[in-house]
């Protein structure tokens, strides 16, 4: 959102991958690449400076973390107390923006914490944006709702930075076989299917798989028919207000290679910015009716 001081409109910070350790530098999980686990938080903390310093011509509105805000080798290494200690040390640095701060969910939230304990924690939105009513088919969440617990209503949300803007986060792993418990009826669908597709014994293996069937995986999601519905709604309603719409998730919103598990991009008659990873080394993508 750089732009020439007097046309600014406002500014927001991104940031994504964090995958913050306490732990020394190892190889990922296909081997590619050296994960620097101890240096991300210093990369964190650059950009903090950044973002809060005197450098910074137009301070941010708002800074989105676009998921996969500290490692999954955080619970394999100290199990829930080390991923706790993890999220206190990248949430203290965050705070220190003097911004609001959201957060996207990825498969490392997930392999880190339950659903329930992240609706709970610092990455949950609260209840301050407006969003729709807890599913009640993820037993994960609608459980919660009898105990003296405070749920924020679901996992994604919008808002408005600016007047004439409007920023969707959604929650791309909406549908999938991490974060809920086994238990829960989206769990066994998520299963279900993937199983049908993804014949590995492994289901983070996509071997065999062609083309677009390459994002049946389990660290992929995708989202619910209720956040489907939700999302066509708050477009639609941007869209009659004349509203410029930004777009953030963990996933892309499209059916190449390896991204939402389900195939629910639809179009829209305007051009929307959506910011996502989880294909870290391709290129923007474009949408033919761009
Ligand atoms: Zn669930």
């Amino acid at each position: 959102m750089e732009a020439k001081e007097e046309t600014c409109l406002f500014s927001f910070g991104v940031i994504a991958d964090i995958q913050y350790a306490d732990a020394d530098n190892r190889p990922n999980y296909t081997q590619s690449c050296t994960r620097y686990y101890r240096n991300a938080l210093e990369l964190l903390k650059e950009a903090v400076r950044h973002w809060s310093g005197d450098s910074c011509a137009n301070k941010p509105r708002f800074v989105i973390q676009l998921g996969d805000i500290i490692d999954g080798f955080n619970n394999i290494i100290g199990g829930k107390k080390q991923s706790s200690l993890a999220l206190n040390v990248v949430i203290n640095e965050f705070e220190k923006v003097g911004c609001a701060i959201h957060h996207t969910l990825g498969n490392h939230e997930f392999y880190n914490f339950s659903r329930a304990e992240i609706t709970t924690s610092q990455l949950s939105p609260g209840t301050n944006f407006e969003t729709t009513e807890v599913d009640t088919s993820c037993s994960c969440i609608s459980g919660l709702i009898s105990t003296s617990v405070k749920v924020p209503p679901a996992s994604y949300y919008h808002f408005s930075p600016c007047l004439g803007f409007r920023c969707v986060v959604l929650d791309t792993y909406d549908v999938s076989t991490i974060g809920h418990d086994k238990s829960c009826s989206v769990y066994q669908d998520s299963l279900r299917l993937l199983r049908s597709i993804n014949k590995n014994e492994c289901l983070n293996s996509s071997d065999g798989l062609q083309g677009a069937d390459r994002r049946f995986v389990e660290f992929n999601g995708g989202m619910g028919d209720s956040q489907l519905r939700w999302l066509r709604g708050v477009l639609q309603k941007a869209s009659n207000n004349q509203e410029k719409v930004i777009i953030f998730g963990k996933m892309k919103l499209s059916a190449k290679k390896r991204i939402v598990m389900r195939t629910n991009f639809f179009r829209q008659q305007t051009k929307i910015p959506v910011f996502a990873l989880h294909t870290q080394k391709s290129t923007p993508l474009k949408d033919k009716q761009d």
